[in-house]
């Protein structure tokens, strides 16, 4: 609370380098009171991005972050993710009603192709631009994407048909992906990619989906770094993921303690010390990396 929450740029607007995760949030009816109160002191600790998706829970997630926003949406950044199976020009611009109406708000502030599906990415994207100049929603992107299918996506950006209101993104405005000490492929090429293209990359399961917190595969490296800042195994994950330029994290927490542990993961600077002993631990892809995805 003392130290304000570093931020990205994000499509022009600037969000938290550190946002909260909500897969299988709503889904344990006797948990949602603890997940809406962690997602609410999140907030407060300018964790203000909340990601969610229409796949999640099929339809829990987004109903329960709507519970947790009521009132308050002008404080968060609010994100979620279209089926590619609803990918159609019609399918896109239903979804996402769907999704506003569990979400009890009347736009997003991103909105995300959640992997690449059967139809033309030109399609989609002519909706989201539709979306986009009715303000439903501020920007779009992709999840799950390749190098080369990223670079399709920018292709098509430039060629899909907007309906003219607001002027045409160029690009997607992020691609979200798994990334994390145990899964570093991004930095196979596609991390410099999107810095070429100025496209900041969102990781998903920062933590490995709890793994690291744990200490993951390799764990004496992750705890000797974590007992040098008097911090935990989770923080440093998180302080790892996001002190590569060009990227923010959305970790998933559904206790208030595990949201601070993780707020205050921000302001933890890693040595280069620290990074070579992680990188001894989890080394990088040493040349292009295949997608990785969960
Ligand atoms: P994370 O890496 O964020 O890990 C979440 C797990 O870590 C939970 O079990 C959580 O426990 C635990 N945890 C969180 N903070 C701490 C802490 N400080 N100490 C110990 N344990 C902790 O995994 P996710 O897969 O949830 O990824 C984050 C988000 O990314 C998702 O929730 C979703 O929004 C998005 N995502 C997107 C995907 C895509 O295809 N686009 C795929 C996967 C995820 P607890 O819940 O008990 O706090």
């Amino acid at each position: 609370p003392d130290r304000p929450m570093p931020t990205i740029e994000l499509a022009g607007r600037r969000v938290p380098v550190l946002g909260q995760g909500t897969w299988y949030m709503g889904d344990v009816p006797s948990r949602s009171a603890s997940e809406i109160a962690a997602l609410r002191a999140g907030i407060e600790l300018g964790m203000t991005l909340i990601d969610t998706a229409e796949m999640y829970g099929s339809g829990r997630s987004e109903r329960l972050v709507g519970e947790a926003i009521r009132g308050r949406r002008d404080e968060v950044y609010l994100v979620s993710k279209v089926l590619p199976g609803n990918g159609t020009h019609r399918g896109t611009l239903r979804a996402c009603e769907e999704s506003l109406r569990r979400l009890g708000t009347d736009h997003l502030d991103l909105y995300l192709l959640h992997w690449e599906g059967p139809y033309p990415l030109e399609e989609t994207f002519g909706a989201f631009e539709e979306l986009r100049a009715q303000g439903k929603i501020g920007a779009w992107g992709v999840s799950n994407f390749d190098r080369a299918s990223t670079s399709e996506a920018t292709a098509a950006a430039r060629s899909s048909t907007g309906s003219g209101a607001a002027p045409r993104q160029d690009r997607p405005a992020t691609n979200q992906v798994l990334f994390n000490l145990q899964r570093r492929w991004p930095q196979g090429g596609l991390l410099d990619d999107l810095r070429a293209a100025g496209i900041p990359l969102m990781a998903y399961s920062p933590i490995e989906q709890g793994a690291l917190a744990r200490g993951g595969r390799r764990g004496a490296a992750l705890t000797a770094v974590a007992r040098r800042h008097g911090a935990t195994e989770a923080q440093v994950a998180l302080a790892w993921v996001i002190s590569h330029p060009g990227v923010f994290a959305i970790p998933k927490a559904a206790s208030v303690a595990h949201v601070r542990e993780n707020a205050a993961a921000a302001h933890l600077r890693l040595t280069d010390e620290d990074h070579a002993e992680l990188d001894a631990a989890f080394p990088p892809p040493p040349g292009d990396a295949p997608l990785e995805l969960i």
